[in-house]
């Protein structure tokens, strides 16, 4: 290995990553900083491209599987702040720093009397990595909120705000997921909230009629948690597999095999649920010596009881999508991204 120079006082060494990603692995970066402006961004990018170092963006670690070993320097994105920018008597526009708490933020907001982001409450994770997988919970996607977003490109060391219809925003993807602007970190979320609370409540299970947000808010928290473990509790990752979306055509062969098939029509596409997939196959509530399975109450979640290592986590995963695929011809995607 080259000799490092010039390293930073901000960046670390042989950092331990384990409290730091809700799914527990035992994962150690082999530099690591913490980053709360632009400025010191750059210089983090200066520094590894000098000493031709990967990087490595973590928001809260909430969708990240780590590996034990990470070489190169890992980013942790700590940039805060929440302003108003214009606000009319229907609107306003609100610009969110990348580091901010997703909840809090949805709560500050509320508190506010800036609506719209309600269903997305209880979300783990930061503001930052809310348009990455475009995060979406009981028929609200982010990206419906979304104006723009600002980012720090490292290949240009330009920074650049891109308008939501540019975003390529879908079902848990986006540009910055899996288009052209993979490598770039976002450094604010700007939003489009509504000054009049009027909850989407299209989602089955969801109540008609609910006084205020505050209340609102308290209801997706209760559904949310009786069906997903707390991280804190039991590591995990929230849902492990997207669910998948197929042809009409792909649908209804599947269907003549499987006529009990639980779906729901996208117009030319149809989504299946993975959970109904994968408790169909008996894997629910099953936890394997490791302490890895699939979640008594929701089995798309898989859970990490004992805190063990990504590989470990993969295998089954990959025992799942293999049985899956057997037994419905169908494919299972992981939603959570690989980091190292
Ligand atoms: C219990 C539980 C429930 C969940 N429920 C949902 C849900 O209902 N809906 C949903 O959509 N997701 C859900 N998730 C997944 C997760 O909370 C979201 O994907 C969240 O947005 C991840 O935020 P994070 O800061 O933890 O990102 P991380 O896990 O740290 O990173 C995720 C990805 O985003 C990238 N990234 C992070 N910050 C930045 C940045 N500033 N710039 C560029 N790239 C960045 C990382 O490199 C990585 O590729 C759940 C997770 C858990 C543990």
């Amino acid at each position: 290995m080259n000799e490092i120079i010039n390293q930073p006082e901000f960046v670390k060494n042989d950092v331990d990553l384990q409290l730091l990603n809700t799914m527990a692995c035992p994962s150690v970066a082999q530099f690591f900083c913490t980053i709360l402006n632009v400025e010191q961004l750059k210089l983090a990018f200066e520094w590894a491209k000098q000493n031709n170092l990967n990087t490595h963006i973590l928001g809260e670690g909430s969708n990240l599987l780590l590996a034990n070993k990470i070489a190169g320097l890992v980013i942790n994105i700590k940039i805060t702040g929440l302003v108003i920018n214009q606000s009319n008597q229907e609107h306003c526009i609100i610009t969110i720093g990348a580091g901010e708490n997703w909840h809090n933020s949805v709560i500050k907001l509320s508190e506010k009397n800036l609506n719209g982001l309600e269903n997305l409450s209880f979300i783990p994770g930061s503001v930052g990595a809310s348009p990455v997988q475009n995060i979406g919970a009981y028929g609200v996607e982010v990206g419906d909120l979304i104006q723009s977003v600002e980012y720090f490109d490292p290949q240009t060391n330009t920074v650049t705000q891109i308008k939501n219809t540019n975003c390529d925003f879908s079902y848990r993807d986006s540009i910055f997921k899996s288009g052209e602007l993979q490598q770039v970190v976002i450094l604010t979320v700007t939003f489009k909230l509504s000054n009049k609370f009027d909850p989407v409540n299209t989602y089955a299970g969801l109540p008609k009629e609910v006084s205020t947000s505050k209340n609102w808010i308290e209801y997706i928290g209760k559904i949310r948690w009786s069906k997903l473990p707390n991280p804190i509790d039991v590591p995990n990752a929230g849902s492990f597999f997207k669910n998948p979306i197929v042809t009409k055509h792909e649908f209804k062969q599947i269907k003549q095999q499987h006529n009990n098939i639980v779906s729901f029509d996208l117009g030319d596409n149809v989504k299946i649920p993975a959970a109904w997939l994968i408790d169909q196959l008996g894997f629910k509530g099953q936890i394997n010596s490791d302490g890895i399975g699939c979640y008594k109450n929701q089995a798309l979640v898989l859970v990490n009881t004992k805190k063990q290592s990504r590989d470990k986590i993969l295998d089954k995963a990959i025992e799942i999508q293999k049985s899956v695929k057997q037994h419905f011809n169908i494919k299972l995607e992981i939603e959570p991204q690989l980091l190292g």
